[in-house]
C-alpha cells in the first residue's frame, strides 16, 4: 500500500509557475523538460506496480530522509518483513554504455555521478539507520529503467544484478507476491517515517517584480479575462473560473515563486492585479492558509502543497464551478 503520495518536484512547478508568468529561457526550458520526464518515469512505474498489487507492502514514494546529519531523496521505498528496498527511477532514453563504473551515453557524455554509486550511497544510508532502530534489517537497491528506448551495453555482471530494465517490470513486481508486512516491517516503517524531513534543496527563487501580475487562465493561459460576479472568463479560450480557483492558483504560484517573501494580502492583492476584490481575497486566505502575524502585517502560509492539493482537498467546499474549455 502506498504510505506517501507522488507529488511532483518543487522545481517543477516553480518552473511551470515561472513559464506562465515570464519567459523562461532555452536553459530553464530544458530543465523543465528535464523533470518532466523525471515524472513520467515515475507515472509508469507506479501504474505498473499497481497492475501488479502491493497491499502486502509499505511503499513510501518521493521523500527525503534526514539521517545522521545528511538528507537523501529516495524515489521509492520497498518496505517488508524482509527489509527495506530502495528503488531509484531513472527515466533514460537511449543507448548507454557501462564500462569500469562509467556510464556513457551513446554518442554522447559520460555521466558526471554514476548510478550505481548513487544507489550505494542511498542503500548505505538507510543502513545506518539500523544503528538507533536496535535491530537488524536488510536493505537493498535496484536502478529502474522505465522508459522502453533505453538499452544498456555492460559486460558487468554486477551492474545487470542492479538494473530492472522496462520489460522485466511485471516479473520483478510479481516477485515481491510472496512478502508480507507484519510487526518487523510496521516497526521499519515508523523508523521510516521519522525520519522524514521537507525538501532542504528547494531553493529556487526570483524577484517579486520580475515576473507578470495577475490572474490567468488555468485552460489556456490566458491573461485576457474578464470580470464576471464570481468567475473570470477567459477571453481567448471561453474557460470560466471562479474567484476562489483564480486565487488558489495565485497563491500556488506565489509559494514556489518567491521563496520565503511574506504573502501578505496586500503584497497577494498586488500579485493578483487587483482582479479580485478585497473581501473575497480575504476570504480565501484565510480558508488555505496559515496566519502568522498580527492583522495588516500577517504573513499567510498556503496549507496546501500545491494548487492541485488544494483543489482536490476542498472540492466539497466550494461553492462555485469551474468550467475549463
Ligand atoms: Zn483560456
Amino acid at each position: 500500500m502506498f504510505i506517501t503520495a507522488r507529488k511532483l518536484p518543487e522545481e517543477l512547478l516553480h518552473y511551470y509557475a515561472l513559464q506562465r508568468r515570464s519567459a523562461l529561457g532555452a536553459k530553464n526550458h530544458d530543465k523543465l523538460r528535464r523533470l518532466e520526464r523525471g515524472v513520467e518515469g515515475e507515472r509508469v512505474y507506479d501504474m505498473i506496480l499497481n497492475e501488479a498489487g502491493h497491499e502486502n507492502l509499505y511503499i513510501f514514494r518521493d521523500l527525503y530522509l534526514l539521517i545522521e546529519g545528511s538528507v537523501t531523496q529516495y524515489d521509492t521505498l520497498i518496505v517488508s518483513e524482509s527489509g527495506i528496498i530502495v528503488n531509484e527511477i531513472k527515466n533514460f532514453t537511449g543507448d548507454y554504455q557501462v564500462e569500469a563504473s562509467m556510464w556513457t551515453r551513446s554518442g554522447g557524455a559520460t555521466l558526471p555521478d554514476d548510478p550505481m554509486s548513487q544507489l550505494r550511497r542511498a542503500v548505505g544510508k538507510l543502513m545506518n539507520l539500523q544503528r538507533g532502530a536496535g535491530f537488524k534489517f536488510e536493505v537493498s537497491g535496484k536502478l529502474i529503467f522505465p522508459n522502453e528506448s533505453f538499452r544498456l551495453f555492460t559486460k558487468d555482471d554486477q551492474v545487470w544484478n542492479q538494473v530492472v530494465l522496462r520489460a522485466d517490470f511485471k516479473r520483478y513486481f510479481n516477485g515481491f507476491y510472496n512478502e508480507y508486512s507484519g510487526e518487523g516491517a510496521s516497526k521499519l516503517a515508523d523508523i521510516i517515517e521519522r525520519h522524514i524531513v521537507p525538501n532542504p534543496y528547494f531553493k529556487h527563487r526570483v524577484d517579486f517584480e520580475s515576473v507578470r501580475h495577475g490572474l490567468y487562465c488555468g485552460g489556456c493561459g490566458s491573461f485576457q479575462l474578464e470580470k464576471q460576479q464570481f468567475h473570470l472568463l477567459c477571453m481567448t479560450c471561453g474557460s470560466r473560473e471562479s474567484n476562489e480557483t483564480h486565487l488558489v492558483r495565485a497563491m500556488s504560484d506565489f509559494k514556489y515563486l518567491f521563496g520565503d517573501l511574506a504573502m501578505t494580502s496586500r503584497r497577494l492583492m498586488e500579485f493578483t492585479g487587483n482582479a479580485v476584490n478585497v473581501r473575497t481575497l480575504q476570504r480565501v486566505l484565510n480558508k488555505y492558509c496559515y496566519v502568522k502575524g498580527v492583522y495588516k502585517t500577517s504573513n499567510y502560509i498556503f496549507k496546501y502543497f500545491d494548487f492541485d492539493e488544494a483543489m482536490r482537498k476542498e472540492q466539497q467546499t466550494r461553492k462555485y464551478k469551474d468550467y475549463l474549455s
